[in-house]
């Protein structure tokens, strides 16, 4: 329960920040809100030589949104997402999900950019940012790109992050007004991680779906954007068999692993049950889906 042996460097500006990582290459780690990367250095899941502590990094934090387009430094904790009025009015499924990570002291520290640029397949924000198809900014003192959500996990705690880059910022469009969106995950116990979580944004038009993104957490060694439960479902009304063929295709992309939140079955199927509640709850907040058939008429059958 010890780390082993590191230097410790507070970084006073993001130029800093890149520079002493690419000074220090594989063997350095950019330190966040800790809450990740301090447990893994206590049970030697992760060694860095060098530890580049980043929370005095104003550049790094906060929220702006312009129009529909939203940017989201880094260094901006969930409990700040979670604060910003202006963001649950603009997007919000942001709050609806940063409200279900661990605990309030958890959340008080730890940070968008720890959760989404860490791989661990079980944090609730990678899912969401595929969900929303959010753009990672990644930065290194040789320059800047940009990677998609949906193409920045290859495997567990392995991202498209390169040596000597850091993710500063997330960037995506809010979803247009009248959108609906659930974000539902089952946990064993309050500050748990997810046995499964999925994430749903529906635009409805007509009372058929117009457009749909689905993404799940922590049912796969990366969270899985579910572009087969999505086909199934757009364009249609959103009836029982439109819903059920959505399930199905999402439990097929799943491959959890076995363990103490459950078996491979278990955490596959509650994946699906994930699925289908959050399609429901995001139809029922969807601007016009109120009239008919569809969902309400499948559940009131
Ligand atoms: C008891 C407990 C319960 C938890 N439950 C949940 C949960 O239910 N859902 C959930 O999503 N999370 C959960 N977490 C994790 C928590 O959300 C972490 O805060 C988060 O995973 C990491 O964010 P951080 O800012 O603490 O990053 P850190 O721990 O500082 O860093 C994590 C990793 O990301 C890297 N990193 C950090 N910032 C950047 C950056 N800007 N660019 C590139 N790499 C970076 C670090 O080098 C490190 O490898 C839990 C944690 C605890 C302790």
């Amino acid at each position: 329960m010890i780390p082993g042996n590191f230097s410790y460097y507070r970084a006073e500006s993001k130029g800093q920040a890149l520079q002493l990582l690419g000074r220090f290459g594989d063997d350095g780690r950019v330190l966040a809100g800790g809450h990740s990367l301090i447990p893994m250095m206590k049970l030697r899941l992760a060694s860095p030589a060098h530890l580049i502590d980043i929370t005095r990094v104003g550049e790094l934090k906060g929220i702006a949104i312009s129009g529909a387009q939203i940017e989201i430094g880094a260094m901006t904790t969930q409990r700040e997402l979670i604060a910003s009025n202006e963001l649950a009015a603009a997007c919000p499924i942001i709050r609806e999900t940063a409200e279900q990570i661990a605990d309030p002291q958890v959340r008080y520290c730890g940070t968008i950019g720890g959760n989404v640029g860490n791989g661990d397949p079980g944090n609730d924000l990678p899912a969401l940012m595929q969900c929303l198809d959010a753009t990672f900014v990644l930065e290194a003192a040789s320059g800047t790109r940009e990677v998609a959500a949906r193409d920045f996990y290859q495997g567990p705690y392995v991202t498209a992050l390169r040596r000597g880059e850091m993710l500063t910022k997330v960037r995506f469009a809010a979803p247009p007004a009248g959108h609906g969106h659930a974000y539902k995950k089952l946990k064993r116990k309050v500050g748990d991680y997810a046995t499964a979580a999925a994430a749903v944004i529906l635009e409805m038009s007509g009372g058929t779906v117009g457009k749909a993104s689905i993404a799940l957490t922590n049912v796969g060694p990366t969270p899985l954007y579910a572009r087969d439960a999505v086909a199934r479902i757009t364009g249609t009304a959103l009836g029982a068999a439109d819903i059920g063929a959505a399930v199905q295709a999402a439990e097929a992309i799943t491959s959890p692993a076995e363990d103490g939140r459950g078996s491979t079955d278990y955490r596959r199927k509650m994946a699906g049950v994930m699925v289908r509640r959050a399609l429901i709850e995001a139809a029922g907040r969807a601007g016009d889906v109120k009239s008919g058939g569809g969902v309400f008429g499948w559940l009131r059958g």
